[in-house]
């Protein structure tokens, strides 16, 4: 595994805005505090989100990007590129993969962040369809599409992105987790982040409570000392 003193640039690939709150947040401001270059990539706008009847639905697209930019400054997160997939049909198609080899070419990332790919039997909602997608046009985009010259040739004839090796691959919430950063410190910014997404979690009473119960377990299954809290990813070298 690469040490973050390795790392310069990090690109977090997801399929709603808040996925990367729930998933990744704490282990983000970590990356940041530390100097590195962290760029979100945001496939859709979660037009489909929330449960509001009486807001319109034309007017939650703008709502959510406003919310995502506002949590990513939580962890200091700037740069994000929202690619406008629509909500709920997201699927891994070639004109997906291309879109994201371009980014990742573009932002040439030592480290991506993204979705599994495969369904979680245990939990449902971390295997929403928009999500196995995403994880699998990512992974397809990382290799062979950002790699390889020849793969989207017009990437390199028509926009002068030459190829990009990503190093490494992390999935949060992956099916076989293999580490656990320790979030303890900023927790609270994960929070805070959450927050943000208004609209989303305005409603959850007991959201503070929930993210510091499940962060605990994954502390625990990650063999941290007692209360402790951590978010858990499965690394892939993919260099
Ligand atoms: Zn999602």
């Amino acid at each position: 595994m690469l040490s973050d003193t390795e790392v310069q640039r990090i690109l977090i690939i997801v399929a709603h805005p808040d996925d990367v709150d729930f998933g990744a947040a704490g282990t983000i401001a970590r990356w940041t505090d530390a100097g590195i270059e962290v760029v979100y990539c945001i496939v859709t706008d979660g037009d489909a989100g929330g449960h509001d009847d009486s807001v319109p639905r034309a007017e939650i697209a703008p709502l959510r990007r406003k919310e995502q930019t506002a949590a990513a400054a939580c962890v200091g997160v700037t740069d994000l590129r929202f690619l406008g997939y629509p909500d709920g049909r997201v699927e891994a198609t070639l004109g997906l993969r291309k879109d994201l080899a371009r980014v990742i070419r573009q932002v040439r990332p030592d480290r991506v962040v993204c979705p599994s790919p495969e369904r979680n039997y245990a939990r449902m909602g971390v295997s929403h369809p928009d999500h196995r997608a995403v994880g699998s046009a990512a992974l397809d985009a990382i290799y062979p599409d950002a790699r390889i010259p020849f793969a989207f040739p017009e990437l390199r004839a028509e926009e002068g992105l030459e190829p990009w090796t990503v190093r490494e691959v992390w999935l949060p919430g992956g099916p076989a987790p293999n580490h656990y950063v320790d979030v303890t410190d900023t927790f609270h910014r994960k929070v805070a982040a959450l927050r943000a997404h208004e609209s989303q979690t305005g409603h959850m009473d007991k959201l503070e409570e929930f993210l510091r119960g499940w962060l605990a377990r994954a502390a625990a299954q990650g063999g941290l000392p007692e209360g402790r809290l951590a978010e858990a990813f499965q690394v892939l070298d993919s260099g």
